[in-house]
């Protein structure tokens, strides 16, 4: 049996920076959070430690940098462990990354643009681990598809994770998404691919500042929710209430939250069918504040069924189950997937 794992996932945000040190079991256990990817290979994860510290990325990169490496020099002494002791880093940054070179090239904590975060984290730590970076909302997907949503869909058809197609998508103060095709990520030539929060639903729409018009993000994400309920209640345009507030007004039975929550639910339907038609996947998985809200999935399966194109085509819908925990978890599962190194 080959011995339990130590691994590291970073989740680096625009506010906050996590570090999570996981033990990665080659063995199923009911206690920790059980997976596999086929039907020879079993694993079970075991979250060891958390630990977060502010972003202040207006202290610049170099600041930064040293601040992780302290964090992660942290986890590690806290939990009388070494760097050789650990097998693998992964992180997940806020924005594309370049399949390539594994650098950040767009996205809103831009200290990281350009900055080759591998290699200078490599050198402050002195370790000779397996270090990948992605999108965070990548690894919020493969987090989910592996051992979150995605295994009630595999105990309900039997399909193994390797053989589906799923697509992970956070509703927060963005829109971003992460799709897997038979166990791998689509990034794209660029690392370009799977930028789904920015294609168009709204002809002549809202501005979005990726200089298009009528994105997804613009209507779907919080900010996108809370604006769209300003341009339909011109009452309450100076100060619209933020999207958490028009759902909570909604469970109060007012009739004007309940009738932009259900324009809500009919554009995500839009945005699900037009996924559907492109990628035909098993399911889909929901994430950030908005995907918390029971009200958007009543009935949405139904809706999404009526505007398949193919009939055969059928996709789940599921609310995530791992929580705020998936951003850490899919970065530590990252290497496991580039390199499959944790065979
Ligand atoms: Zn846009």
């Amino acid at each position: 049996m080959t011995q339990p794992q130590n691994i590291l996932g970073m989740d680096i945000g625009g506010t906050k920076i996590e570090v999570s040190l996981f033990r990665l079991h080659h063995q199923s256990i009911e206690k920790f959070i059980p997976f596999h990817t086929d039907s020879t290979h079993q694993y079970s994860i075991e979250l060891v430690d958390d630990q977060r510290i502010p972003t202040q990325r207006d202290n610049g990169y170099e600041d930064v940098l040293s601040r992780i490496a302290d964090l992660v020099q942290k986890v590690l002494n806290d939990n009388n462990l070494k760097v050789a002791d650990i097998s693998s880093l992964g992180i997940g940054l806020p924005g594309s990354v370049d399949p390539n070179t594994q650098q950040m090239l767009k996205g809103n904590t831009n200290i990281f643009v350009g900055k080759d975060l591998k290699a200078d984290l490599s050198k402050k730590l002195g370790s000779q681990f397996s270090i990948q970076i992605e999108n965070d909302a990548n690894c919020f997907a493969l987090a989910e598809a592996l051992c979150g949503a995605g295994q009630k869909y595999r105990t309900e058809t039997g399909v193994n994770f390797n053989e589906e197609t799923s697509i992970g998508i956070i509703l927060g103060t963005g829109v971003g998404g992460g799709i897997l095709l038979g166990g791998k990520l689509l990034k794209g030539k660029n690392g370009g691919g799977a930028e789904i929060g920015h294609t168009q639903l709204i002809s002549n729409g809202f501005n979005c500042y990726c200089d298009r018009k009528g994105c997804v993000e613009q209507y779907l994400s919080g900010p996108g929710f809370s604006q769209y309920f300003a341009s339909k209640s011109p009452t309450m345009a100076e100060d619209p209430p933020s999207s958490k507030d028009i759902f909570a007004m909604a469970e109060d039975q007012k009739p004007i939250a309940l009738r932009i929550i259900d324009d809500y639910q009919n554009l995500l339907v839009q945005f699900l069918a037009n996924l559907n038609n492109i990628l035909d996947p098993d399911y889909f998985v929901l994430g950030g504040g908005v995907s918390n809200q029971d009200i958007i999935y009543k009935g949405l399966e139904e809706k999404l069924y009526k505007q398949t194109f193919l009939k055969q085509s059928r996709p789940r819908v599921y609310k995530n189950t791992l929580g705020d925990s998936a951003g850490g978890l899919g970065a530590a599962l990252l290497p496991f997937l580039e390199e499959g190194i944790l065979k």
